[in-house]
């Protein structure tokens, strides 16, 4: 096997594109092109166990050091990339260094959607995505501000939980009807709003923000002021309202983007020697018939297996269903599976909704299209293999804890 393979984007699926290439036994020259000064690093930790003070700052990274060297991977720090040419077979970096390629992965990640009101640009206005951002935001909790969340997402939510354990004040603006609404519907959002309550977060939804407003200085934040006109004091605003995926290089380049690049099951984008991986990459998932986008860690993590399958010329299309976790407080979940378009009929609830101890199973037409676990463990195979059976649940059975998953099927 030979010819260059250049990955662009030094996040966990690039970082992982480049090692499944050695494992798979690739022995042509690879090259990691990172913007960030940072090695590649897992953003978990970055807003749940480092954040909180409980992880250290090391165990974020996904290779040591000397890994890349000792793997013979040129990995290139602090270089962006600033365009592609797909008729040369190359990329520009901002030095204007043309790397040539045979193969181009785009592990390009996702873009924190700004805040875009007045104020946004005050001093202690801050989003969270990279470890630079995590170590800040560590220290600003660490002086136990008065914190004000905006958006009611996986950022929000894990942000509000560490901001509390720091011993802030904190008040989480949702713009729905209640957290997490979009992702799970009202049924267990419901139980992510309770929980935040019942841990002294001050929860507001259906609410926006107009503007953030400057302290006495004029220079930093002082507060919050919603569109119903109400004021809340605030020395720290955390913007948590999505992100988009950084799409622009393939963009420009004439790729096929549509809501993320679109690539096919074996993440070959309308350019077959250009692949996708990560929050980019709107693949063709062969079990769901249609195409997904999955911004979450999971998905960056085994991805990239399968791109490095298809550039040594395996027949691996990428099958995994889509998987994502939290730790808020004392509540630990995992959710598998995918509701989609056509939505549920129904969530079956196995356990204790109010104790918080359950799976839950969202429904269509009888069959499991996803299953969230919470604060019970050991069950995500089960729950995987009940969404893939594709079969007729009986829903009592489904309900009961007595009745082994494993025996539904
Ligand atoms: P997110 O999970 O997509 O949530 C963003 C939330 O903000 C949504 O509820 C969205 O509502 C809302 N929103 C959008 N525009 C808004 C506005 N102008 N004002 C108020 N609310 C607004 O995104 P995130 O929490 O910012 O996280 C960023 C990325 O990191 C996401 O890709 C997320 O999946 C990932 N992440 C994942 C985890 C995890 O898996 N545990 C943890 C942290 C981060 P609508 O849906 O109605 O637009």
């Amino acid at each position: 096997m030979s010819g260059q393979v250049v990955v662009v984007g030094a996040g966990l699926a690039g970082a992982k594109t480049v090692e499944g290439l050695r494992e798979r036994g690739y022995d042509g020259r690879v090259v990691l092109l990172g913007a960030e000064t940072e090695r590649p690093y897992e953003r978990p930790p970055l807003s749940k166990g480092y954040l909180q003070g409980g992880e250290e700052r090391g165990g974020a990274f996904v290779h040591a050091e000397d890994w890349y060297a000792a793997h013979d991977v040129d990995l290139r720090l602090g270089t962006a990339v600033s365009s592609i040419d797909l008729g040369a077979r190359d990329v520009v970096d901002g030095s204007g260094t043309r790397t040539g390629w045979a193969h181009l992965v785009l592990a390009t990640g996702s873009e924190p959607r700004r805040l875009d009101v007045p104020g946004a640009g005050l001093q202690g206005v801050v989003h969270l995505r990279t470890l630079d951002d995590s170590d800040r935001l560590r220290a600003l909790l660490g002086a136990a501000p008065r914190v004000v969340v905006v958006g009611g997402g996986w950022i929000g939510l894990e942000v509000a939980a560490a901001a509390r354990a720091a011993g802030c004040t904190v008040s989480v603006l949702v713009r729905d009807p209640l957290p997490l609404v979009g992702v799970l519907g009202p049924e267990l959002a419901t139980m992510f709003a309770d929980l935040h309550r019942e841990n002294g977060v001050d929860l507001r939804t259906r609410t926006e923000v107009a503007a953030v407003v400057a302290a006495g200085d004029g220079t930093r934040v002082g507060g919050v002021e919603l569109t119903d006109g109400t004021l809340i004091d605030a020395d720290l605003v955390v913007v948590g309202i999505g992100a988009a995926p950084r799409v622009g290089l393939a963009k420009a380049a004439g790729l096929h983007v549509e809501n993320g690049l679109v690539v096919d099951a074996h993440l070959r984008s309308s350019n077959p020697h250009v692949l996708a991986v990560g929050d980019i990459a709107r693949a063709q998932h062969p079990f769901l018939g249609t195409h997904v986008r999955v911004e979450h860690w999971a998905n960056a993590l085994n991805q990239p297996s399968t791109a490095a399958a298809t550039i040594v010329g395996a027949d691996e299309p990428y099958d995994r269903l889509p998987y994502f976790f939290t730790d808020q407080y004392d509540l630990g979940m995992e959710y598998v599976g995918y509701v989609g378009a056509h939505g549920y009929d129904e969530v079956v609830v196995r356990g204790d909704l109010q104790s918080r101890e359950l799976v839950a199973f969202w429904r269509r037409e009888g069959r499991v299209l996803a299953g969230m676990n919470v604060n019970v463990w050991d069950v995500v195979d089960d729950v995987q293999a009940l969404v893939r059976s594709r079969s007729v649940v009986d829903r009592d059975r489904l309900a009961d804890p007595d009745v082994p998953l494993g025996d539904l099927l």
